[in-house]
């Protein structure tokens, strides 16, 4: 058997993993990242085409300073690589009259100074006839927000991760139900991981063990994160625009967010189409297995928004359709702490559907705690703080 040794092994390539082997290598760590798939893939959570990167997140303040901080990490990490993976489309928030949520979003931003724009709806209608203002009493544009082209970001991040040195495995981990501890430890109220074995064989020893398996947390780790990390099944199509001068591309259209119904949109950025997602959590879903087939119920309720608010792509032709998966914890906060039986496991994880644009500040955060910050764990972020009943409360 195989036996290798580093100071820190990161579980999955995603965005939050890629991220935690990119800062820690990068601090000077020894860092092997192994993935059952590959980064980026089609079945995990950070493999579609592209995810939204905005400021607003009504007064969830710890949320923007994130996103704020992310941006900046993206934008140097693209100009390091020389790769144009962020595309400044803006993002508009499409407010309905009495809706608490833009209005918090602007006070956080302004507080903040985060620049944004206050539009009428008139002031909507004349910059962006493509949207249809019926419903809306306002709007909220971030100019600086935007779109990440997620998949091929991170596959490009985990490739500047191994050019300054992280080893990266294409090696599924086996699950650690019942984790192997050393004898010494074991003697020890809490024990250390003492090392992880691969779909192959090998046998991987470590300080540290950071398991940022997404929707596959529960499986790995089913006694503690089956009822407190749900992957639901969420369908995403794009849609091809008529070529009239680029009226669906940003600048044009902005990205943007019509949070009381529930949807969202990008407009069409390197030409994978206009891009239409509900945000609501669909039924309960495997990662590996279930089936990614979008269902025709679901394309007759994205175009039933899109008649009522971008008429002119009613009828437009799908380009693509994909099935993605949230992995929701109770309220939406993300879970990045400990396990409760050991003192060298992390587990990183909970998007709920907005992770993405945090990966920087993620791996940063755990970083800094598997260096020994003494700041201790945000308690937003704690197992302790994951509840077993959903009531969403983060979008
Ligand atoms: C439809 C949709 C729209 C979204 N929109 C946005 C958005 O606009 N903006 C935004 O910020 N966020 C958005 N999100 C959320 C965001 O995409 C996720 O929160 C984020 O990608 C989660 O990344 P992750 O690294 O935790 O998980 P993943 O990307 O799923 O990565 C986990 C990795 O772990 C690997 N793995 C699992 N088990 C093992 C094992 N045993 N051994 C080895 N490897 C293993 C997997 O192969 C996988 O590559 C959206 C999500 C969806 C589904």
């Amino acid at each position: 058997m195989n036996d290798s040794t580093y100071d820190v092994a990161v579980v999955g390539a995603g965005v939050f993993g890629a991220w935690t082997a990119y800062q820690l290598q990068r601090s000077g760590k020894r860092v092997v990242l192994l993935d059952a798939y590959g980064p980026g893939h089609s079945r995990s959570s950070s493999g579609d085409e592209s995810r939204i990167i905005r400021m607003g997140y009504g007064a969830d303040e710890i949320y923007t300073r994130s996103a704020r901080r992310s941006l900046l990490l993206w934008q140097e990490l693209f100009a390091r690589i020389d790769e144009p993976l962020f595309h400044q489309t803006g993002v508009l928030w499409l407010a309905h009259e009495n809706d608490p949520y833009p209005v918090k979003t602007a006070a956080t931003l302004d507080q903040l100074g985060i620049p944004f724009e206050k539009l009428t709806t008139s002031q909507v209608a004349q910059r962006y006839p493509q949207i249809r203002v019926e419903g809306i009493s306002w709007a909220l544009l971030e100019p600086d927000s935007g779109v990440l082209s997620a998949r091929r970001a991170v596959q490009a991040l985990v490739t500047e991760a191994i050019r300054i040195g992280v080893e990266y495995l294409q090696e599924a981990v086996n699950g650690t139900a019942a984790p192997p501890v050393n004898e010494q430890d074991a003697r020890a109220t809490k024990p250390q991981l003492h090392h992880i074995t691969t779909s192959s064989g090998r046998r991987i020893s470590a300080g540290s063990y950071v398991f940022a398996c997404g929707p596959w947390l529960p499986k790995i780790f089913p006694e503690l994160l089956a009822d407190r990390i749900h992957p639901t099944r969420q369908e995403v199509f794009y849609f091809g625009a008529p070529t009239r001068d680029g009226e669906f591309s940003a600048p044009a259209l902005p990205t943007w967010v019509d949070f009381k119904d529930e949807a969202y949109g990008l407009p069409d950025t390197e030409g994978r189409g206009v891009k239409i997602a509900i945000d609501r959590h669909g039924p309960p879903f495997d990662p590996d297995s279930g089936n990614r087939v979008a269902t025709n119920e679901g394309l007759a309720e994205v175009r039933r928004y899109l008649a009522r608010r971008l008429p002119a792509l009613k009828d437009a032709p799908v380009t693509d359709a994909r099935v993605c998966q949230y992995e929701n914890t109770s309220n939406g906060d993300f879970l990045i702490d400990l396990h409760p039986e050991f003192t060298n496991v992390w587990l990183v994880g909970g998007g709920s559907g907005h992770g993405f644009k945090h990966g920087p500040v993620v791996g940063e955060y755990v970083a800094a705690r598997i260096e020994g910050s003494n700041e201790g764990i945000e308690p937003r972020f704690s197992l302790a703080s994951k509840a077993r009943e959903q009531k969403r409360a983060v979008f």
